[in-house]
């Protein structure tokens, strides 16, 4: 075949498509608990959307986005993250009136444009939340709570909390100052660095080349005024209460411009470099900048797949309930239709007993022992046969593929 998955996509099969499903399964029962509605946005939106939020000088928008034009040669752009569309579909809807707890979840794919490697498609999904109308840290605090909430569902225990505060527009803004200043000073940035000092030189922090460089860089902490500073104090104390160990590192940036104040990631040493489960943050101007009344936020994103490597060993991959396989056959072709028949009714019924089962077969114009075969090479636990003495007298076979044994069994008993 000349065909392949386009690079950085992945067919999703087998255990891992269990595993995906049973995270975003007990994600929806986590997010009801704390109240959160689901919400699902289209999967490409008007590109200047994304542009606009974002931020220009961002990864995202610079190098990772998918733009295309349609047939009316309308910029749109795939999804590269949850947030903006959220805060879209959020005032489009006056979602403010007709759901005012202001609690969403999504969950999804989304498109960048990055080099591939473990842990960092260009096709991924992700689980997020946003909290959206209430400025207390106390928000703040529910949305890390519950991001690690949806860790310790698929067992994942050790886990690094990190914790920022970028402040207001006021507390940034003297803090950008000092940056600039600071970074002139510092030789040999690179490329990418020096064109962001010019337009975000908190985007510079972020460098993954040059952070190393930076010692005795400004602290955003000896910027904070009064009201962010409490509000950051309190978002660690209610954590603390809440017995969620954090660490506060004043080097958390995060890449999106759109964040204020709490900013936070969690990570995990068993995705390898790419050690970021979640991140998110609080953006209280967003939903203003894009056309909606003034209303406080804050959220988070989860990549599935990599929550899905830090996983791996954690028990979760032994825990998926499979249900018992039943394979029936037929040991006389005439019986075709009553084994059918019986199939079907075994489908929409279950067993006495209520046990989760997976019912297979019967197929036509095979000899017994190849459809015995593929029992096996299905592992089924049963197979029930069909066989014309038994049957006139309403009976039917019941093999057990472990030992092989075989029971009669009255049709009326199953
Ligand atoms: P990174 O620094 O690793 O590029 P990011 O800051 O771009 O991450 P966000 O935009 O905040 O990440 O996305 C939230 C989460 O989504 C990340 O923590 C990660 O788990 C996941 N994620 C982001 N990009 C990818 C990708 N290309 N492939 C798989 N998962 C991703
Ligand atoms: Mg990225």
């Amino acid at each position: 075949m000349n065909y392949k998955a386009p690079r950085g996509t992945h067919d999703i099969f087998g255990t891992n498509a269990l595993a995906m499903s049973l995270l975003e399964q007990q994600a929806r029962v986590i997010f009801k608990k704390h109240g959160f509605e689901e919400i699902r946005t289209p999967l490409f939106e008007d590109a200047a959307l994304f542009m606009r939020s974002i931020g220009q000088t961002t990864d995202i928008v610079e190098k990772e986005m998918y733009i295309f034009e349609d047939r009316k040669s309308r910029k749109l752009a795939l999804r590269p993250e949850g947030t903006a569309s959220l805060v879209r579909a959020f005032i489009e809807n006056r979602l403010d009136i007709s759901m005012p707890a202001g609690r969403f979840f999504y969950i999804g794919e989304m498109f960048r444009y990055e080099r591939p490697q473990t842990g960092r498609y260009r096709q991924f999904h992700q689980i997020g939340a946003e909290f959206l109308g209430n400025p207390s840290p106390a928000a703040d605090a529910e949305i890390i709570i519950l991001a690690q909430d949806l860790l310790f569902s698929v067992g994942i225990k050790e886990m690094d909390v990190r914790v920022n505060s970028l402040g207001c527009e006021k507390c940034r803004y003297l803090f950008r100052e000092a940056l600039v200043k600071y970074f002139c000073s510092v030789r040999d940035l690179c490329e990418d660095c020096v064109r962001r000092l010019e337009k975000n030189p908190l985007r510079v922090l972020d460098c993954k080349t040059d952070s190393h460089k930076f010692t005795g860089v400004p602290r955003i902490s000896d910027y904070l005024c009064d009201y962010c500073k409490d509000s950051f104090n309190l978002v660690l104390s209610l954590l603390e209460s809440a017995g969620c160990n954090y660490t506060a590192d004043e080097k958390l940036v995060r890449g999106l411009d759109y964040y204020t104040r709490t900013v936070f990631e969690i990570r995990s040493d068993a995705v390898g470099s790419q050690d970021a489960l979640v991140a998110g943050g609080r953006y209280d101007n967003l939903v203003g900048e894009l056309g909606g009344q003034n209303t406080p936020a804050v959220g988070f994103a989860l990549g599935s797949e990599r929550v899905l490597l830090a996983a791996r060993n954690t028990g979760f991959f032994d825990s998926f309930q499979e249900s018992e396989k039943i394979f029936i056959a037929i040991a006389d072709q005439e019986l075709f239709n009553e084994a059918f028949s019986f199939a079907v009714k075994m489908i929409r019924n279950g067993l006495k007993g209520g046990k989760d089962i997976s019912v297979f077969g019967p197929v036509n114009g095979k000899s017994l022992t190849s459809q015995l075969k593929f029992a096996d090479k299905i592992k089924a636990v049963k197979t029930i046969v069909f066989a014309k003495t038994e049957f006139e007298n309403g009976k039917f076979l019941v093999k057990n593929m472990k030992d092989k044994t075989q029971v009669e069994v009255l049709i009326d008993e199953l």
